[in-house]
């Protein structure tokens, strides 16, 4: 039995090193695309041909008796290798007569970014950090476009600095909040303003289907270039109104957020044993905790800031608490009906996300138990 085993693993040995040497190939393409796609100012994410080629992919692999979801499983994996990796090729710079970029807060995590993004597309890029505001004068010089990347709560106050900028100059921001800032850099320069926020940290590999909000300011025809740019960098971007975009916050960052740091608090003060917890877990549990955990990682000043931006996001937070409360009563009163009854409503108002939120959880959740090594 074990000769036959023995005879069967050199044979998957076998095909795994061609599935090495063919990825190895399929890299060596992409990065030729990439490239070719830097050469003439193509985007990098192309969803149309993403979803044809997957689609013609899943068909013959089906044909093949493969499951079409796994054929999909390794090229979407590829395809983020390739995104990652098309960064290398640098990429079309599209206003090649810009004055330098003056990134204010550019040694930061996502000046950082941003600064080497606008450096790989072929532009000169200076930072204005901290430490030197005694060199503006010299650093803005003759400036083409300022953006914006420092602490929320430093953010106003910098930009009320930035006076007499040249009346062509673009002053953008990249801050996770957007009215006040905005309005900030309205009041101080006439002329072209843009507001974005970037929906992703500073440690993605990529742009590719990454979302920049964008907030319109003053002159818009004066910076469609730059939203352009972005998405040769493989993001979408995405127009709204500065308002109804802090209101979404209030939802997407401000309470998540809050609840993530309330649980990771309550659980540093159970104290329970960590280890022990995730060697029992169920990778729907792994990815939780793994999700509050990461929080933890990250600079609590930006999450404070983002949390305490606006009073609106503390009214939400009461609103989220006293609903809590009112939960916590239907489980002290033992009421099993009105807890199914709340369940069906929240079921009803989700509709058929949730069963699409069902599905796309499901390959989360596989990736994660994929990802797990139980030593023996
Ligand atoms: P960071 O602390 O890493 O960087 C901020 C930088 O600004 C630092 O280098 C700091 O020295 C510098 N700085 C502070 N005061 C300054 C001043 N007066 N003049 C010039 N530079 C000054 O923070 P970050 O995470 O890069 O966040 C920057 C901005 O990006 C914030 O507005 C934040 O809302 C936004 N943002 C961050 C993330 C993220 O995940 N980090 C995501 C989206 C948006």
């Amino acid at each position: 039995m074990s000769a036959e085993l023995d005879e069967l693993r050199v044979e998957i040995d076998d095909v795994d090193k061609q599935m090495v040497e063919l990825l190895a190939r399929r890299l060596a393409l992409v990065e030729k695309v990439g490239e070719v796609k830097s050469k003439y100012g193509l985007p990098i994410y192309v969803p149309e041909r993403e979803a044809t080629m997957l689609a013609s992919r899943r068909e013959e692999a089906e044909s093949k008796g493969v499951p079409g979801a796994l054929i999909e499983d390794i090229l979407r994996r590829t395809m983020r290798e390739s995104y990652s990796s098309e960064n290398d090729s640098g990429f079309k710079c599209l206003k090649p007569t810009l004055k330098p970029i003056v990134i204010v807060g550019g040694h930061g995590q996502l000046g950082g970014l941003f600064a080497r993004m606008f450096s790989l597309s072929g532009y000169e890029v200076r930072i204005l950090g901290r430490n030197d505001w005694d060199r503006a004068d010299e650093i803005l010089a003759d400036v083409g476009m300022v953006v914006i990347s420092v602490p929320i709560d430093l953010t106003e106050a910098t930009i009320l600095r930035l006076k007499n900028l040249p009346e062509n100059c673009i002053l953008c921001d990249l801050t996770s909040v957007k009215s006040r800032p905005l309005s900030a850099m309205l009041e101080v320069h006439s002329g072209p303003v843009v507001g974005f926020h970037p929906m992703f940290g500073p440690d993605i590999p990529s742009l590719a289907k990454q979302v920049i909000v964008c907030c319109e300011g003053r002159f818009p025809e004066q910076y469609s270039w730059l939203k352009a740019q972005f998405q040769i960098w493989g993001a979408t971007v995405r127009d709204i109104d500065a308002t109804d975009h802090d209101q979404g916050m209030t939802l997407i960052q401000a309470l998540r957020h809050f609840t993530s740091f309330a649980y990771g608090l309550h659980l540093s003060q159970e104290d329970p044993n960590i280890e022990q917890l995730l060697s029992l877990s169920s990778p729907i549990y792994r990815l939780e905790i793994a999700m509050v955990g990461r929080l933890f990682a990250q600079d609590p000043n930006l999450y404070a800031d983002i949390i305490m931006s606006a009073p609106e996001n503390l009214e939400m937070i009461k609103r989220f608490h006293q609903r809590f409360g009112d939960a916590i009563s239907i489980l002290e009163n033992k009421d099993k009906v009105k807890f199914v009854d709340s369940f069906n409503e929240v079921e009803q108002w989700f509709g058929d996300y949730s069963q699409q939120f069902m599905k796309e959880s499901k390959n989360l959740l596989r990736q994660a138990h994929d990802a797990i090594h139980r030593e023996s």
